[in-house]
């Protein structure tokens, strides 16, 4: 793969050291960029070249796009990989870069714009063959909700069109409830995102949260990896991934694979994709599709076999995929715990420095993490410390390892959510891969009263 020969990394933690394990791999060159609070994180020392960007908070460093720009110039970056978060669904970034000659590995900026908002995201969906959850033919007023409302059914939900992180979503159960409903999801809206447009949804009970994961090489040819179950989620966050999903047979995975894989086709989508839908009584309903890597991405690696990292540098640098939809093969149970330096019962978060760390090994097993022991977790990011990811050949003999793994695993020093997924492993629903988007919510709230 000559075209591209050194990659800027424009992310921190556990994602940035995941990408330059994967440039290292690859025999390309990385750069490494950091706010002065992360002047001594793990993606900083290990990669080749690393630049000091700005100040802790994101938008003077990390969503800084100047500095990162003037990074690149000044280290003969030739490539950005954005990772998830941050400036990794910014259209405009992947303009700038594009006017300054710099591949941007991910999709083109058209389809970030594409997909940025929720309201075309589903309409562009829909006239490419996703099936769609029931809703407003675009942007809902305050003056015509009840309307709509009443034409959907309630519960609706109500959503904000720049939507991301569960945030500007309110769900209203009567016709009692809608104003309010819509009024503070465009406040919301407006707050997080200075835009306060919203959408209304058909509010589904007890969904679960499916979402395939596809790649595409930008010339009409695509490809699915199947899927990952996020439906363990607290506050719309997911906590805890697995592929595959509990509740699919593999005659309902190539299906809506495949129609997924079609309609990255039609639109000649670049590099890797999720389409997230909600799955309810056999049925899936497209809420969105984000265009990048996600979090949870190692679960499909596991099962797959196949780097995604790789594949994303293959295709951006115009090799196109190296499988073909045949070749792709399931094998086995992954899941995937997020550890999150946060209290375990309240999760507020828990920053501080980390007196010993131990992660743990064997067969199947996966940390990808820049904690160790020594680090002290900066109060100025997200709380996600690292992922633990184990493999097995059944979902059984993966909960089995998950569970030894888990007592292995030794973080002192600040608080993490490791003490939740060993509740988690021994309860019986979780055991069935028996829940529903809502069943995380209801535990904890059960368990906390106790
Ligand atoms: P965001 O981009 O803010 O994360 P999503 O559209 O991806 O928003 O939805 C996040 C989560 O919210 C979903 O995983 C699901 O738990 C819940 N959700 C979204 N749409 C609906 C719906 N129509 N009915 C029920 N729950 C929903």
């Amino acid at each position: 793969m000559p075209v591209i020969s050194k990659i800027l990394i424009a992310n921190r933690g556990e994602i940035a050291l995941r990408v330059l394990r994967a440039c290292k791999e690859l025999g390309i060159a990385s750069v490494a960029v950091h706010s002065t609070a992360d002047a001594d994180a793990m993606h900083v020392r290990l990669a080749d070249e690393s630049v000091c960007i700005g100040p802790p908070p994101s938008r003077d460093s990390y969503l800084n796009i100047h500095q990162i720009v003037a990074a690149c110039e000044i280290t003969g970056a030739d490539a950005v990989h954005p990772g998830y978060g941050f400036l990794s669904e910014n259209s405009k970034f992947a303009d700038i870069l594009d006017a300054h000659g710099i591949t941007f590995i991910g999709p083109t900026a058209d389809h970030i714009r594409l997909m940025g908002d929720k309201i075309t995201a589903k309409e562009t969906a829909k006239s490419l063959g996703i099936p769609v959850v029931p809703g407003s033919a675009g942007e809902v007023k305050p003056e015509t909700a009840l309307e709509i409302a009443r034409e959907i059914g309630f519960p609706v939900l109500i959503k904000a069109t720049a939507g991301g992180g569960g945030r500007g979503m309110k769900v209203a159960n009567t016709e009692a409830e809608l104003e309010e409903a819509v009024s503070t999801a465009r406040s919301e809206a407006a707050a997080a995102f200075g835009n306060d447009a919203v959408y209304m949804e058909k509010y589904l009970g007890t969904p679960r949260h499916i979402e395939i994961q596809v790649f595409g090489d930008g010339e009409g040819n695509a490809i699915h990896l199947g899927e990952r179950d996020c439906s363990l989620q607290r506050r719309h966050q997911k906590v805890w991934e697995e592929a595959n999903s509990p509740a699919l047979t593999q005659e309902q995975r190539m299906k809506i694979g495949q129609i997924c894989a079609d309609a990255m086709k039609k639109l000649k989508y670049r590099g890797a994709g999720t389409i997230e839908f909600l799955y309810e009584n056999g049925e899936f309903y497209f809420i969105e599709m984000n265009t990048r890597l996600q979090v949870e991405h190692p679960v499909t690696e596991a099962i797959t076999g196949i780097d995604l990292v790789y594949e994303q540098i293959r295709v951006a640098s115009g090799a196109g995929l190296s499988v073909t939809q045949e070749e792709v093969e399931f094998r086995g149970h992954a899941i995937e715990c997020r550890i999150n330096a946060e209290d375990p019962r309240t999760f507020t978060p828990s920053p501080g420095t980390i007196t010993h760390f131990h992660a743990p090994g064997g067969l199947g097993v996966r940390v990808d993490s820049g904690a160790y022991a020594g680090y002290k977790i900066p109060p100025y990011y997200d709380s996600l410390i690292g992922k633990l990811i184990v493999h097995g050949r059944t979902r059984e003999e993966c909960m089995m390892r998950l569970r030894r793994v888990l007592d292995e695993f030794v973080i002192d020093g600040i608080k993490t959510t490791l003490p939740l997924f060993q509740d988690l492993i021994n309860n019986p629903d979780i055991a069935k891969g028996d829940y529903d988007i809502h069943w995380l919510e209801h535990y904890l709230a059960k368990t906390s009263t106790k």
